[in-house]
């Protein structure tokens, strides 16, 4: 089988790259090593695994006619944020209004956000292959040949790895990346407390590590929330062997009880996190984008926001590429895309490293500067609202999908 384009990894980002390319007329293949059927929603339990989506990303989904179907399933609107030092005193609180904005963001599962990009993608003419995952990989001419674990052979010209962290396409097509282990793994699940949320996404920062609260909403009386508790894996060991009764007494007590009792937590997953930055995200034939290309700390929530920026930048970078005529494969063309994304994701990388140095640092003088820190942003309007621009998603160089 042969495509003029081949998207490894149907996970969000992957998703949404194909449907931005959906009318190109290109002939467009994208697989994925799982699955790829809508269930029916039924609410119920939330999944623990969640994303702080921005205001940028809502709008590529929204273009992208996804934002709907997230609406009819499940998603919590949040209007402000509360951040402040566990050790200290220092905290600065963000509002949605402060910058004339309707919301800050939505803290969406990020089931809810698969199935509905999903729900577009059966809807459309793309060729989708579940159940395929790629095993290996070489070139043969001007042409990349795929081979899949159940031995079928695909070809195309230019390949997209949109495979995920640990993407078999950058390793099997010998891309460098720079890694660095955070020494901490995050506790994920979701919690009920015994007071509101009120729109509001929480994070303390411990001495061990960022603990965030982010609301959830949906289930009319009660309070629930999705937490991401960073810690050192011995100490994400012993509160992974909690009970249940203990681990929410342990969680109640790391967030200062702000709100209220933690009554009950869902099952926990733990998560080892490390940062992978690789070093080129194109080569001939080649780019890649999402967590295939960067993977950072999920302390700004900003993963996949970077990811769906990378999505739409591409696609802008190769429609712009064909209308004028040039060969897509070619190096020069996707470097446009390197260069677009690259700066912003290396400096969003340097601000989450330079806060998990700054929060995680013991001696007097850097809590002195944390603190007097966070007590400047809060006393700086100017400041506040740049950073929640920043947060929005909505400063910088933004892709076509993501402008108004
Ligand atoms: C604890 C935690 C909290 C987070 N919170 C946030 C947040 O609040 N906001 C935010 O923006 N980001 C957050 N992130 C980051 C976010 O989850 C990731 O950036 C995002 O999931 C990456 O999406 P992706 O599509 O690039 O990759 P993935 O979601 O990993 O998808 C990769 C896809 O490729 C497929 N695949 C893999 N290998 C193969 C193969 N060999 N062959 C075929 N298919 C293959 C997989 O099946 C999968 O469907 C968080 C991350 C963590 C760990």
């Amino acid at each position: 089988m042969r495509a003029d384009l081949i998207i490894v990894g149907a996970g969000m980002v992957g998703s949404a790259l194909a449907l931005a390319l959906k009318d190109s007329g290109l002939s467009i293949l994208l697989l994925d090593g799982g699955p790829m059927n809508v269930q029916p929603f039924v609410g119920g339990a939330f999944e623990p695994r969640v994303s702080a989506l921005s205001a940028a990303s809502q709008r590529i989904l929204q273009r992208l006619d996804v934002w709907p179907g997230i609406a009819q399933r499940r998603c919590s609107p949040y209007t402000q944020m509360q951040v402040w030092d566990g050790s200290g005193t220092g905290q600065v609180h963000f509002s949605a209004a402060s910058v004339h904005a309707e919301v800050l963001g939505h803290i969406v599962e990020n089931r809810v956000v698969q199935e509905a990009l999903l729900e577009r993608l059966l809807d459309s003419d793309l060729g989708l292959l579940a159940n395929a995952r790629l095993q290996q990989l070489r070139r043969s001419g001007d042409d990349w040949l795929l081979t899949l674990e159940d031995g079928r052979e695909l070809h195309t010209p230019l390949l997209v790895a949109a495979d995920g962290a640990h993407s078999a396409v950058r390793r099997l097509a010998g891309c460098a990346t720079r890694e660095w282990d955070y020494l901490h793994h995050a506790i994920v699940t979701s919690v009920r407390c015994s007071e509101s949320h009120q729109g509001t996404a929480w994070q303390r920062f411990t001495d061990d590590g960022p603990l965030a609260f982010l609301p959830l909403s949906g289930v009319p009386g009660e309070h629930w929330c999705s937490i991401v508790w960073s810690c050192t894996p011995p100490e994400a060991e012993r509160l992974m062997a909690l009970n249940d009764a203990q681990f929410c007494q342990a969680l109640g007590r790391a967030f200062e009880w702000r709100l209220g009792e933690v009554l009950h937590s869902d099952r926990r997953q733990c998560i080892p996190l490390r940062q992978r930055h690789a070093k080129r995200y194109v080569g001939k034939g080649l780019a890649l984008i999402g967590d295939a290309a960067h993977s950072i700390h999920p302390l700004a929530g900003q993963g996949v926001n970077l990811g769906f920026l990378d999505a739409a930048a591409l696609a802008q970078v190769l429609l712009h590429a064909l209308g004028r005529g040039e060969n897509l494969a070619e190096l020069p063309v996707l470097t446009r895309y390197e260069r677009r994304r690259m700066p912003h994701n290396l400096a969003m990388m340097a601000a989450m490293e330079g806060f998990e140095r700054l929060f995680q640092a013991d001696p007097l003088p850097l809590r002195w500067l944390r603190n007097a820190g966070l007590k400047w942003v809060e006393d700086l309007p100017q400041a506040k609202a740049l950073l929640v621009r920043q947060a929005l998603g909505l400063s910088g160089d933004l892709p076509d999908l993501a402008r108004i």
